[in-house]
């Protein structure tokens, strides 16, 4: 091939219309009219069964989503148009990104041949664009082909789901065929266009390449290939947009609107029971027991799923084996939605969810760890669902029978083990001298120490506050305590669905917080921090004791032993610590200044952290997988070699210490609060050596 003069171009223009299939009729009509009765017959299909689908929302109830819009936009740029979480699964991921971009050029090509049937030659525009677009349609094609391969072939575990019946794999390789066909069927378009015509030197690599193939044939026969082929592509390409909103594929439209819509409020905070102005006695009905008492949002996520499981990849409630599948809640929830709304017949009522197929006990079996929300490439929310759900099953006294004794305790007690209120001091040193003063109010308090339940009641969580209260102590950072006033957080009475006991909590212990006016609270327990952060009204600085023990290394008020043993440690990032709390970076900080210690990190690490079961209630619910999601963590450290596996929640402490004990594996890892790991590892004679270090 050469480059043309002028004279020649025009020629070929004229040549290259009189090819166009807008010259050519087919099948007896002519091209504009062929063209128009498709884009007739596929906007009208497509229109109906849009009109259907996202009519569902509007039985949903309502939910404010449209708050800082700029925000939102910034948002779904990062997570919607440059799809940070794909790489999360580095193979899938690069292998959508490539499909993804190179079908938004593509989409301007089908846009281009659509047009071709008015306007002949109105697809050829320039040497640079057929360019981008082969090497654009190659990628797609290659991209396509590996899929394939990878789903018939490698069958990536996820893809299948024991909770789901159907198998989802199918629609998604009838998708990629599709989408090959419609490649392949504008490639022979544009090679059978120049085996009739030469074309300028550069121009469509892959159609010059293809058009080799087609030499020896005919002008009529060529003619009929480009014909058909672009038909063909133009009959493809409408029919997937009709079959858009009836399949899986459903995300290419509302992927982005979902991710635009997706939450932004902090990762630990829950749905309000009630709406704004609405106090919670008044509700006429608490929680979600039909489909449609969902919001339009949680409509949206059912419809939004692109089935692609890593959702319940992350969840440690299905890796255990319990009856619970993210995946398959949001794709039962979503086929329950169609059948109250099909296409083309009437509109049903409003179904009781469990017509789904989703479990109780798979409702009960989640942790709210939120693994499932971290890993949804499109956003999907579960936590929220979830404990609407068992607010409703609570209120219709739809509970547990484990867990009722425990929220009893709650009730009655103000903690869920069923201990008389404290008369003791909780928290003594070796001395027998409090660690803690007692909080008065009318005086300066200073930071205040909220233990919650597990340090006040649980002699081994206890252990591990008081580690923490010692370093305070030689770090000479006073904190004050009003332990016996504290009643539980209410943390996972809430996440339970207990929102009435939940309330009276909160409402006991914002009481003597407000009267006695701390500078800031202290925590060991992340559940804590998650609830006077998030689910508490007042507005109080909450620091976690890691971020203070990190502080107190780093200024050298607590001054570590040289002359230690060397160990390696891993470190199990808590839930509600860490990717509810954002809480990753100072715990490693803190690990890294110690000396002679080397952190070993689990595959599974900060937001990708395995729950290992959960904390308070979770404790007195016997999990229903084959194996304790405890055990499946300490598997994980195992296998880092570490000698020591390290925490900093008492509810993952006791989880895992309970779990090592029960696999008779402490003599393999040992498992430790961080703060007595440190403690451990503190020379309380050098502590305050250094001049001028003041609490
Ligand atoms: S929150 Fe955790 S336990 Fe619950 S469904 Fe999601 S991943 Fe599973
Ligand atoms: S909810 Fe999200 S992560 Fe789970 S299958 Fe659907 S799209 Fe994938």
């Amino acid at each position: 091939m050469r480059g043309f003069s002028s004279d020649e171009k025009g020629f070929l223009r004229w040549a290259s219309m009189n090819h166009s299939p807008s010259a050519h009729p087919f099948l007896g009509l002519s091209g504009p009219w062929l063209q128009t009765i498709l884009m007739v017959l596929a906007f009208g299909i497509f229109s109906w069964t849009l009109y259907r689908r996202l009519g569902l929302l509007r039985r949903g109830k309502r939910a404010k989503r449209l708050d800082r819009p700029l925000h939102r936009m910034a948002w779904t740029w990062v997570y919607g148009i440059l799809q940070i979480r794909q790489f999360k699964y580095p193979v899938a991921g690069v292998l959508h990104m490539i499909i993804f971009f190179g079908f938004l050029l593509l989409l301007l090509r089908s846009c281009l041949l659509m047009l071709e049937a008015y306007f002949g030659g109105v697809s050829e525009v320039g040497a640079v664009y057929a360019w981008m677009k082969d090497a654009a349609a190659l990628a797609v094609f290659l991209a396509c082909l590996f899929a394939l391969f990878r789903r018939v072939f490698l069958r990536p575990s996820r893809y299948s789901d024991r909770l789901l019946p159907e198998h989802h794999s199918g629609e998604a390789l009838v998708i990629l065929i599709w989408i090959l066909a419609i490649l392949g069927s504008d490639a022979m378009f544009e090679a059978a266009g120049q085996a009739l015509l030469p074309a300028e030197e550069g121009a469509s690599p892959v159609a010059a390449g293809l058009s080799g193939y087609l030499e020896g044939m005919g002008q009529a026969t060529l003619l009929q290939v480009r014909l058909s082929s672009f038909w063909l592509h133009n009959v493809l390409v409408l029919g997937l947009l009709c079959y858009l909103p009836l399949g899986k594929h459903f995300h290419v439209l509302l992927a982005l609107p979902n991710v635009f819509l997706a939450n932004q409020e902090p990762k630990g905070k829950l749905r309000e029971a009630a709406e704004a102005g609405q106090a919670f006695e008044d509700l006429e009905q608490v929680g979600v027991g039909k489909l449609f008492d969902l919001n339009w949002k949680d409509l949206l996520d059912f419809l939004t799923c692109t089935h692609c499981g890593r959702c319940t990849d992350q969840c440690p409630a299905y890796a255990t084996g319990a009856p619970l599948s993210p995946r398959a809640f949001t794709l039962q929830g979503r086929k329950l939605a169609y059948k109250s709304q099909p296409i083309w017949k009437q509109t049903n009522g409003n179904p009781d969810f469990w017509e789904s197929g989703f479990s109780r006990d798979g409702l009960w079996s989640c942790t709210t760890c939120g693994a499932c929300e971290e890993a949804c490439p499109v956003m999907i929310e579960y936590v929220d669902k979830f404990v609407d759900m068992r607010r409703f099953q609570m209120e219709i006294g739809e509970v547990p029978e484990e867990l009722q004794k425990p929220l009893q305790s709650l009730e009655r007690r103000g903690n869920p083990f069923g201990k008389a209120r404290l008369r003791a001091h909780p928290f003594l040193n070796s001395e027998k001298v409090p660690l803690v003063s007692d909080a008065v109010a009318g005086e300066s308090v200073g930071d205040l120490y909220f233990a919650d339940s597990a340090a006040l009641y649980e002699p081994r969580a206890n252990q591990a506050a008081v580690a923490f209260l010692e370093l305070a102590h030689l770090a000479e950072h006073p904190l004050g305590s009003a332990w016996s006033k504290e009643v539980d957080s209410g943390h996972d009475a809430r996440r339970f669905g207990e929102e009435g006991l939940f309330q009276e909590l909160r409402d006991r212990n914002q009481s003597w917080l407000t009267s006695l006016q701390p500078n800031s609270v202290v925590v060991t327990d992340p559940h804590g921090l998650n609830a006077l952060k998030y689910d508490y009204s007042q507005d109080l600085p909450v620091l976690h004791a890691v971020e203070l023990v990190e502080l107190w290394l780093q200024e050298g008020r607590l001054q570590v032993s040289n002359h230690q043993e060397s160990i390696q440690v891993s470190f199990h990032d808590p839930c509600y610590l860490g990717r509810r709390g954002g809480i990753f970076e100072p715990v490693r900080r803190l690990i890294s200044s110690l000396p002679k210690v080397e952190l070993v990190e689990m595959e599974r690490n900060r937001s990708w952290s395995f729950c290992c079961g959960g904390g308070s209630l979770n404790l007195f619910r016997e999990e229903l997988g084959q194996q304790r999601m405890a055990q499946y963590r300490l598997a994980m450290a195992l296998e880092t070699g570490a000698d020591l596996l390290l925490t900093a929640c008492p509810y993952c402490l006791l989880n895992l210490e309970d779990a090592a004990k029960s696999s008779n594996l402490q003599s393999w890892l040992g498992v430790q609060d961080i703060c007595e790991f440190v403690l451990s590892r503190v020379s309380p004679e050098n502590t305050h050596e250094k001049e001028g270090v003041k609490a």
